[in-house]
């Protein structure tokens, strides 16, 4: 289904231009950046400065920026902005995870999760306001969408995570915040341009640094998409597979009509640097009664076969009013053990932060009530 040009117009991510007339920086390519500088007269190599104290110093505030002449740092405040999405409520877990509602400049609001190990950590980073998806088991899915976000707005959860952190500059070694996932809310594929941007300044060497091999985007499967991830970014693939055939797959994730199993393996195969090195993480999700026979897990093998994979076997988190109970542990150690044996390493997921419906489909934002309730004001 052809997605109608007034539809995409609602769904656009906002530009860089701020109500204060001011223009935000973050967000901006490099070259664009360039491009902001050496309007003002200044010389190319001016962008090097200022992008080393946003992407790897973390300032907000020009006046910070001490390599550069006062007069400049005077010009550029009146006329650009280096800001954060402001945190409207903040939560840790017992097990230490952390959520933020982060609020945007418009009043749309998404969450973003620091998942925090040993000796590292992931962000849980979102590419949408809400999801067009609406995959039966997932609480974003139940919301309906209300925006792509901007790449500020999707690196701006980066920045904000290392502020909360205190990881500016940040350590090449030993980070809390050293991989990101696009596993939060929405589906990267359908906002590419966005996400594409925000990753290539998030991998920037001279700025947040974090390299292609600790970024994994997952998709629920947008299979024209794939190919073109790979080859422009280069990161590790995930795909929310779930299940084995198509009947199933077209019930509890809709896109599979739009783009079935068959079509995602291919896509898959095919995808660019899946050699053992990179192999692609295929995600499932362990539902009572739905999809965790033997049956399903030896069919899982049969048709991954010849990808260099490994398959993540993720307990479904419940949320309120959801219609799946998650497996039973007999059940999903024998289904983990059938994929083994096989080959496929075949880890269970740990559902993190589970107490603050932080994990694995459990992220919403009430940003629709809020603008329903404003409509009715
Ligand atoms: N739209 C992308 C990015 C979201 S990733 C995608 O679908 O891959 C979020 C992951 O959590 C996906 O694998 C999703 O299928 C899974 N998930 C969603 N709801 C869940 C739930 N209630 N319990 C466990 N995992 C869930």
């Amino acid at each position: 289904m052809a997605m109608s040009a007034e539809k995409h117009a609602q769904m656009a991510a906002p530009g860089n231009a701020r109500a204060d007339g001011r223009i935000e920086l973050v967000g901006l390519s490099r070259q664009e950046l360039e491009d902001a500088l050496v309007k003002l007269g200044q010389p190319r190599f001016r962008a090097s400065q200022v992008w080393h104290w946003i992407y790897h110093r973390g300032a907000t505030d020009f006046a910070r920026m001490s390599t550069l002449s006062k007069d400049l740092r005077a010009v550029l405040a009146e006329r650009f902005a280096v800001s954060r999405p402001a945190v409207s409520r903040a939560q840790k877990s017992l097990d230490g995870t952390r959520k933020w509602l982060l609020k945007m400049h418009d009043g749309q609001e998404v969450e973003c999760v620091h998942i925090p190990e040993e000796d590292r950590g992931a962000l849980c980073v979102s590419s949408q306001v809400g999801c067009t998806l609406t995959c039966r088991f997932c609480h974003t899915g139940t919301q309906r969408l209300v925006r792509n976000l901007s790449a500020g707005e999707i690196v701006g959860q980066v920045m904000l995570a290392r502020d909360e952190l205190g990881e500016w500059p940040s350590p090449p070694e030993g980070r809390m915040l050293s991989n990101i996932v696009m596993m939060g809310m929405g589906e990267p594929l359908y906002n590419y341009d966005n996400v594409a941007k925000a990753l290539k300044i998030a991998m920037d060497g001279e700025g947040i640094a974090i390299s292609r091999r600790r970024i994994t985007l997952s998709t629920a499967g947008v299979a024209p998409m794939i190919k073109r991830c790979g080859e422009e970014l280069g990161v590790r693939l995930a795909v929310s597979l779930h299940a084995v055939n198509d009947e199933i797959r077209d019930r509890i994730v809709p896109l599979n009509r739009k783009y079935p199993i068959k079509e995602l393996l291919q896509a898959c195969r095919a995808y660019p640097g899946a050699k053992n090195a990179r192999r692609i993480t295929f995600e499932y999700i362990m539902l009572r009664g739905v999809n965790d026979s033997e049956a399903d897990a030896r069919e899982l093998v049969r048709l991954i076969r010849g990808i260099p994979a490994k398959v993540n076997l993720i307990p479904f988190n419940p949320w309120p009013g959801a219609p799946f109970e998650c497996s039973t542990d007999e059940a999903i150690g024998k289904f983990a053990r059938i994929v083994n044996d096989a080959g496929y390493a075949s880890p269970v997921r740990t559902p993190r932060g589970r107490d603050i419906l932080a994990a694995c489909g459990q992220l919403k934002s009430d940003s629709v009530k809020q603008k329903r309730a404003v409509q009715a004001a």
